[in-house]
Parts: structure tokens; sequence; C-alpha cells
């Protein structure tokens, strides 16, 4: 029996107070003092659970989604709007933040949290991803990365030492790891070597990171879709008794069930009493796979930039608010949606504003899309605690994606 499947007996986590507090005792102190993840129950049939983990600046209810607000702001939202989404951490992006405004100004404001005006939680990323996918590399070595600034062609060096001087300065309760993104497809050698440098870095990270106290550096499994390389990153990471773990390096043009097949061996290798993040990841049938392995934390872009190509996330659906048939439509977006925009405005509306190229339609798509999603992952925890997970996403373990375009309303 594996530790996580021991718990099943807890399963009735709102009711019996005497196993909760065992179970904190049991698992949710090993942590350091200002990060906890308490494990509050487990799916009896898969290793799907509910968490709470601790940070600073607030509580995050797992399982959770994150919005992505790249360069500290969720685009088109403001932070009173994000709360009203029910949003409780969200993202900034190291490499974005580095080259504008850059990390002394984010400092002299007095840190990320009061630069943007957001006092919950914030998880930035290391930079890794976007340098190895955004821009025009002149070298990658042992000692870190060289690139040209896409913004006015300088280059710049990121090394592990200074993606964690810039994540330390901006002040996240979450930090990554600079890690190795290998491409896909790569060959297994070059996935190989990207893994075993990236297992060096964490090294560099952790002895860079000077504020452990009340930042938790997260490291990131990596190994493309080598299942052994992603098993031998694991137990690397594992050995630095980080206080989260994250999946990295998928979502990066690999077929889906590739993504199920690396979630599924890896999760369960994660310690159970740590946060375990899946990045980049953030389509219904993925978040709750990924939830069945185990996962507790996601991000993605997708709910803004959707918005901003005008589409809607409808409990699974996307819809597309220029087609023509909402142009007389007075019903709200999602009829049982409690967010501002379907309180409040009609689908002919938005289909107006977006026509109209207006910004206050993107921001409803907005409202309405982090709302969608962050429900959805709201809506899995509730299950797993009810006992209903399987009977209440199982389809989206076994079925193929139900991810359509255009589905009549
Ligand atoms: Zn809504």
């Amino acid at each position: 029996m594996s530790r996580t499947k021991s718990l099943n007996h807890y399963h009735d986590c709102d009711t019996i107070t005497y196993n909760r507090l065992n179970l904190y005792i049991n698992l949710g102190l090993s942590a350091l003092n200002n990060f906890t993840f308490k494990l509050e129950c487990q799916c009896d049939r898969t290793d799907a659970r509910v968490g709470q983990f601790h940070t600073p600046h607030g509580v995050v209810h797992t399982p959770r989604f994150m919005p992505v607000g790249t360069l500290a702001n969720v685009k088109t939202v403001t932070p009173a709007q994000l709360k009203d989404c029910k949003a409780e951490m969200v993202l900034a992006n190291t490499y974005h933040l580095h080259l504008q405004p850059g990390e002394d100004i984010v400092s002299e404001a007095g840190g990320l949290h009061k630069f943007m005006n957001w006092d919950g939680p914030i998880l930035t990323d290391s930079g890794g991803f976007q340098v190895f996918s955004l821009s025009e590399i002149r070298s990658i070595s042992e000692e870190g990365v060289q690139f040209r600034s896409p913004r006015d062609g300088n280059m710049i060096n990121l090394t592990p030492e200074k993606s964690i001087q810039i994540q330390n300065q901006l002040g996240a309760d979450v930090i990554m790891a600079f890690d190795e993104c290998a491409p896909y497809p790569a060959t297994y050698e070059a996935v190989k070597l990207a893994g075993q440098r990236t297992t060096r870095w964490l090294e560099r990270c952790t002895k860079a990171h000077d504020r452990k106290n009340d930042q938790a550096l997260f490291g990131i499994v990596q190994g493309g879709v080598y299942l052994d390389l992603r098993q031998q990153s694991a137990r690397e990471l594992i050995e630095f008794d980080l206080p989260g773990y994250a999946i990295g390096g998928v979502s990066v043009g690999e077929p889906p069930e590739l993504i199920e097949k690396i979630v599924k061996a890896i999760t369960p290798l994660l310690p159970v009493d740590k946060p375990r993040y899946l990045m980049g990841v953030g389509t219904y049938k993925e978040m709750a796979q990924a939830v069945a392995a185990g996962i507790d934390l996601f991000d993605c872009v997708i709910p803004t930039r959707f918005a901003r190509h005008s589409v809607a996330l409808v409990r699974g659906e996307r819809w597309n608010l220029k087609n023509q048939k909402f142009k007389r439509d007075f019903t709200p977006i999602d009829n049982e949606c409690g967010c501002y925009a379907c309180q409040n405005f009609s689908r002919a509306y938005v289909s107006h504003l977006v026509r109209s190229q207006e910004i206050l339609g993107y921001t409803l798509l907005s409202i309405h899309n982090i709302t969608e999603l962050i429900r959805f992952t709201q809506q899995m925890r509730q299950a797993i605690i009810d006992n209903q997970f399987v009977e209440r996403f199982g389809h989206y373990l076994t079925e193929p994606s139900s991810f359509t375009e255009e589905i009549q309303p």
C-alpha cells in the first residue's frame, strides 16, 4: 500500500476533526514554517487529493487553477476583479519583468505584492521557459544562457544565480528553479543532458537563494517525453528536500496523451506532503487527469488569451462571441455562472464589444474565463471531499477531449 493510499480512511475531511488533526501532525509540518502543505483528504479510487498550501500571503486551497499575470498584471483584469473570480494565487514572469520594468524598480516599490497591489500569494517562474522558447539564444553553456533582449537587442546573461537573485528582488511567495527546457521534439541524449544540467543548476539555485524564510523555492522535474529521464530527474530533485515540486517542460507541443503519461508516472514519485504543480496546463481534460494523478496546482494563459480572441470557456466548450448567432442573444454567457460578466451582461453585448474591439469585451470574457477554470478546480476539490471525484469527473479520465470549438449553446 502506498503512502498516499494509506490515507483513505481520512476521507471525510470536513467532519472528522480528530483525523484531520492527525494528518496535520503527520504530514503538514515538515516544510518550512512559513510554507506548509496540509493534506486534507484523498480520493479512494484515484490519487486525487485536497489540500491547503499555506504561504506568507495566505492559503491556497488545492486543487487550484492560478491565473497568469505575465507583466505583474493579469491582462485586462484588476486585482479586485481577480478576487471576485476567486483567484487565490497568481503568477508573474521573471523573464518579462526583468526586461520591463526591471527587478530594481519592483524592489524599490516594495516588491511585487505592493507594486501590483495583490496581497495574496504570488508565484514567479524562473525565466527558463521563456528564454528557451521566446528568445534569440546566443549560447547555452554550463554557466547559463546568453540571449538577445527582444526589447532593445542587448545581450543578457541569465544564470541560475541571476534568476534567483531577480526572483529574490521581485519577492513572490513561491519562486522557481532555473531549468534547461529541452524543446519538443528532442533526442534522448539532448534531453538527458538538459535534465542533468537542470539538477546541477538546482544546486546553484539553492545556494543562491537568499530569502528561504519567506520565499519557497520549487524544483522542476524535466526529462521531456522520456519516462526514465523524468523518473531520474524526480529522484534527484527530491534529494534537495524542497518545499514544493513542479513538473515542467510539458505542453510544449507534444500530444496530450503524452502529458497524461508523464503526469501519471511522475506525480506519485513526488513527496506526498509537498505541493505539486503542473506548469502551463489549463485545459479541462488535462487538469482532471492531472488531479487524478495527485497534482495540486495549475497555471495557464488560456483564460485571458482566449478572451483576447473573443472566446468564452463554457463548461468544457469554447464559444467564439464574434459568431453571428450571438448578435441577438440576450442571455448571459453562461446562465449558471455567478461571475460579474454573466450576472450583468448578455452574449449580444459582449459580442458587440469584441466586434468593436472594445477593451471591456476582453475584460468581461477574461473575468468569465478565469472564474470558469478556477470553478472547475474548485468543483474537483469538492468532488474529492464528497468522495464523488470519479462519478463527477471520470469521463475526463477515459474519454477523448470534450474540448470542442463552436458548439451551439
Ligand atoms: Zn461567467
